[in-house]
């Protein structure tokens, strides 16, 4: 992709109808740091979505509401209860690419070493898409597989859902890089819901190891009912469970290597949510 003009629009059905006219040849550009890994290709117009009054977080009793244009840098600096993406942004890139990179771009095209997609699933919430109709989907369905396939040209992805943390939920997101801002080789997110020490709930996700980010269901089944802190437990459930998917070479380790990899690494942000649900309890 080469891109060889642009045009800014003010307002949202602008944008669309700018990339519906432009169909094929046109692309939504937010903070536009993905465009560098875009093959080259054919010649295409960037419509700036960065004055559509897209940014911004607001709280209501259900969810988050997250603007798509939103930066890293506000999620990360955003503070409210039950609130719990500031751990999954510091670990982002490095400052620069967190103040120019948007939510909506760290999910309208999911790269494998995303962040956001991984947490998302683990956390629970809807997107918003605005086509000729406004569509809602919940994470899963919109995680499936690679959500650029949802959109048809006009379609602007404009907000995001989080659920909040319950009280007694924590939340947490590990990731394995060779240097701090290297690509990960395996991410993993988890909340855990605790009462009286014992796991009643859990989501939990990888990405980075495998070729999609995806829901790990056996091990959220696995551990209801059990006791996070039980390490050498968690250790064997989360192995067994990894057992069936297909894991990817990266920075030269074997498959074997980075599931072993994710499995560490799941097991522990499992471990780490259920410690931060007690830490929220206390
Ligand atoms: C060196 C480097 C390292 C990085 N490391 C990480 C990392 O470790 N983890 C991580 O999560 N991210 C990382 N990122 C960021 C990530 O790869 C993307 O570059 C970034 O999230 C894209 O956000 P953006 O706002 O710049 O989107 P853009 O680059 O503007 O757009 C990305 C894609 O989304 C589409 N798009 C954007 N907004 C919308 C919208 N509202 N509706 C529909 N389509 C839209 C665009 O058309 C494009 O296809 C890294 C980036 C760089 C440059």
């Amino acid at each position: 992709m080469k891109i060889v003009d642009f045009i800014i629009p003010e307002k949202l059905p602008d944008a669309r109808a700018a990339l519906l006219e432009l169909g094929e040849k046109g692309i939504p550009a937010a903070g536009c740091t993905a465009f560098q890994f875009y093959a080259d290709g054919p010649e295409r117009t960037a419509v700036l979505l960065n004055r559509l009054d897209l940014a911004g977080i607001r709280s209501t009793p259900e969810a988050f509401v997250i603007g798509a244009g939103t930066p890293l840098t506000t999620l990360h600096r955003f503070e409210a209860e039950g609130w719990a993406l500031n751990g999954v942004i510091a670990q982002i890139a490095s400052h620069q690419i967190r103040n120019i990179s948007t939510l909506g771009g760290n999910i309208a095209r999911v790269f494998p070493w995303a962040d956001l997609p991984v947490a998302l699933l683990a956390l629970d919430g809807k997107i918003l898409i605005q086509g000729r109709e406004p569509r809602t989907y919940t994470v899963d369905q919109y995680f499936k597989t690679q959500p650029a396939t949802l959109f048809t040209p006009g379609d602007l992805l404009t907000s995001i859902e989080v659920t909040p943390l319950a009280p007694n939920t924590g939340f947490a997101h590990v990731k394995q890089r060779m240097k701090s801002e290297s690509f990960s080789m395996a991410t993993a997110s988890a909340r855990v819901t605790i009462k009286d020490g014992i796991a009643t709930d859990c989501r939990a996700a990888i990405g980075a190891c495998i070729p999609f980010p995806t829901r790990i269901n056996a091990i959220e089944e696995a551990l209801a009912g059990s006791d996070p802190s039980d390490r050498p437990a968690l250790d064997q459930a989360v192995t067994a469970t990894l057992k069936p998917l297909s894991f990817l070479s990266k920075e030269g380790m074997s498959k074997d290597y980075i599931r072993h990899l994710a499995a560490t690494t799941l097991a522990d942000a499992i471990q780490q949510a259920a410690q931060d649900a007690q830490r929220r309890l206390s």
